[in-house]
């Protein structure tokens, strides 16, 4: 299978998917995740349409944005932040889906080049995976998105989660579910957001059931990494 026949596939299954579970077809955006990858394989993505691609190493993504100026993609940070990295990724992505703390969103805020649009903020939320330091816990959320959603040069659009791994699908679902419960909580405080990051190869089709917007997907498009 080629990247193409790849990107064909995961197609069809977001389509299918959309379909399947009530969704407005078209309402889901297939994020390519990119990391690992080389240039070339993103060019081959590229070559299809793919214009969305998500990168989780600033370095990585600086690079590559470098390579690839010029061809239209917009950049998504999907990864862990430190706040000594945020002026490169507020030079480089239309997206940054990983912001847990104010501080982050204040550095952004402030480091976003004048002459770029306002960069596209999704909060991270720690829904099911304790285990992890990433992400902002669902009872410090309102505090959050309030703080962020005043700031300048950013825009708060949603809640990105990235759940433990589980193979059982109905259980992906009930997770998913309470990512979308926050959300809806968070709109009737009356914030407008429209945007749900959730969903990886091994379960985007119970995040499209429960609303997921962006799905990020890298091995069932670029392979295995190493
Ligand atoms: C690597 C990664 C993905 C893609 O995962 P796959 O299982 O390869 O589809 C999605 N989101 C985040 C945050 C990632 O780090």
């Amino acid at each position: 299978m080629t990247i193409r026949d790849n990107i064909q596939t995961i197609g069809e299954r977001i389509r299918a998917a959309e379909q399947h579970f009530g969704r407005e077809a078209g309402s889901v955006e297939l994020l390519a995740v990119s990391k690992k990858h080389p240039a070339a394989s993103i060019r081959e993505a590229i070559a299809t349409g793919q214009t969305q691609f998500g990168e989780n190493y600033v370095q990585e993504m600086v690079e590559k944005a470098a390579e690839l100026a010029g061809r239209g993609i917009e950049w998504h940070f999907i990864g862990p932040i430190q706040s000594n990295k945020t002026r490169l990724i507020a030079a480089t992505a239309r997206w940054v889906h990983s912001v847990d703390s104010v501080k982050i969103a204040q550095r952004l805020s402030e480091q976003k080049p004048a002459d770029a649009p306002d960069i596209n903020i999704c909060l991270q939320v720690n829904i099911s995976d304790e285990a992890s330091k990433s992400g902002v816990a669902p009872a410090a959320l309102p505090e959050l998105a309030a703080q962020v959603a005043g700031l300048p040069g950013i825009c708060l659009r949603g809640l990105m989660a990235i759940p433990a791994p589980e193979p059982d699908v109905e259980r992906q679902r009930a997770v998913f579910a309470q990512v979308r419960h926050l959300q809806e909580s968070l709109i009737a405080q009356g914030f407008a957001l429209d945007t749900l990051s959730m969903g990886m190869t091994d379960d985007m089709e119970a995040a499209i059931a429960e609303g997921a917007t962006i799905v990020r997907i890298g091995t069932a498009i670029f392979g295995v990494r190493h």
